[in-house]
């Protein structure tokens, strides 16, 4: 039976067709979770997605400011913990390591907070675990962890940061029929062969799952309405509850996606070379994306035992953490065509019809364990 190893020119449409052909459709999170994570021809295995040359770009990769500011956090979140000696730094999906970076140099403003930082990074893209070694060795030698996921970083004092994190784990979605709520899943199309491999979505065949995963506040919603769920999501936002839980810590995930969620509507989008692309057209090698729900991941975590704040709009958030006094000292040292580009850096982060509205924060933090018992900064 052909495998996994066989044909070297093998990609992961042809790869996928032939378990489709063989167990029939999957679930879109199978296929996402497949298209982005798998081992070998996975998008975030097999490169480093980020940059201008790339397919997207990120926050901390537009300007250092926004890593500085999230440093900042982190050392106020830690301090206002009571400094609770030797504690886990821990980053969800790292990319290029370009944010812990940022953070760890904002954060030389309180060497205790860098002296006691054990840094862990939980990433499962061998080619992204290079790059941040490349970036954070200078920094940091060798005293970097990495995981694959989070249980498996030890327990203890613990701020966690994840920045484009959740909108990378799988979301399954369910649509509404006149019989009821059916789950979406991606077939073969049906003159499509194993060679010549194109994707389409279907219904499940009972909509046994389909009931199953509906949120209830959604049920009634009108025929046709497409809801997106992410399991996945929630059961790393319940765990990062249950560690903040069981030992004081604070965490930060940063996002786009809508705070009221879930929503009705299909947002399963997929980026090639900084242009959307068909989501079923090319997997492994486009990224596959979904709006985040916030106020799932909150709940989540709220349920795993922390407290949550937010969600909170970033262009707001950096707003209140000083990013206009950053920019203007910086731009005070730079030369004109620096100024311009640092202006367009914090524009690109804070505008409202750029990321400023679409992407927002949640914090979550160990009940009661902030010492002036106020709410994270800026939140
Ligand atoms: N935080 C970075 C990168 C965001 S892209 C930035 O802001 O630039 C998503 C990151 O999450 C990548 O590093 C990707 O390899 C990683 N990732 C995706 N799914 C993951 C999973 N299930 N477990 C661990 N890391 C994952």
């Amino acid at each position: 039976m052909a495998g996994d190893e066989c044909a070297e020119t093998e990609t992961l449409a042809h790869l996928l067709a032939r378990r489709i052909l063989m167990d029939g459709p999957i679930s879109v999170g199978s296929f996402m979770a497949e298209a982005l994570g798998h081992p070998r021809l996975g998008y975030y295995i097999r490169q480093d997605p980020f940059g201008s040359g790339g397919d997207f770009t990120t926050a901390p990769e537009i300007s250092q400011m926004f890593g500085e500011l999230v440093g900042l956090w982190c050392v106020d979140s830690w301090a206002r913990l009571g400094g609770p000696g030797p504690f886990h730094l821990v980053e969800l999906g790292p990319g290029r390591g370009t944010l812990m970076a940022d953070v760890l140099r904002a954060a030389a403003v309180l060497p205790l907070f860098r002296d006691n930082a054990i840094v862990h990074l939980v990433e499962t893209s061998p080619a992204l675990r290079e790059r941040q070694r490349r970036t954070l060795q200078p920094i940091l030698g060798d005293a970097i962890h990495w995981h694959d996921r989070l249980e498996d970083v030890p327990d203890g004092p613990t701020i966690l940061i994840a920045n484009e994190f959740f909108d990378a784990l799988p979301i399954r979605q369910v649509q509404k029929t006149n019989h009821g709520w059916f789950e979406r899943l991606v077939d073969v199309e049906p003159d499509s062969t194993e060679s010549d491999p194109r994707f389409r979505f279907v219904l499940e065949a009972f909509g046994s799952s389909g009931s199953r995963l509906v949120p209830n506040s959604l049920r009634d919603a009108p025929e046709g309405s497409v809801v997106e769920v992410s399991p996945a999501s929630q059961a790393v936002a319940r765990l990062i509850g249950a560690r903040l839980a069981a030992s004081p810590g604070a965490a930060l995930a940063i996002d786009y996606g809508y705070a009221q969620g879930p929503a009705v509507g299909d947002t399963l989008q997929a980026l090639r070379r900084h242009a959307f692309a068909p989501v079923l057209e090319a997997p492994g090698e486009a990224d596959l994306t979904a709006h985040v729900d916030f106020a799932g991941i909150a709940a989540a975590a709220r349920e795993g035992g922390a407290q949550s704040f937010g969600p909170v709009e970033q262009g707001e958030w950096l707003t209140r953490l000083g990013i206009r006094q950053r920019a203007s000292s910086l731009m005070a040292k730079a030369t004109p065509a620096q100024a311009k580009d640092i202006q367009s850096a914090m524009d690109r982060l804070i505008d409202p019809a750029q990321m400023g509205r679409l992407f927002k924060l949640v914090a979550l933090a160990t009940p009661g364990a902030f010492a002036d018992a106020s709410p994270p900064a800026g939140f």
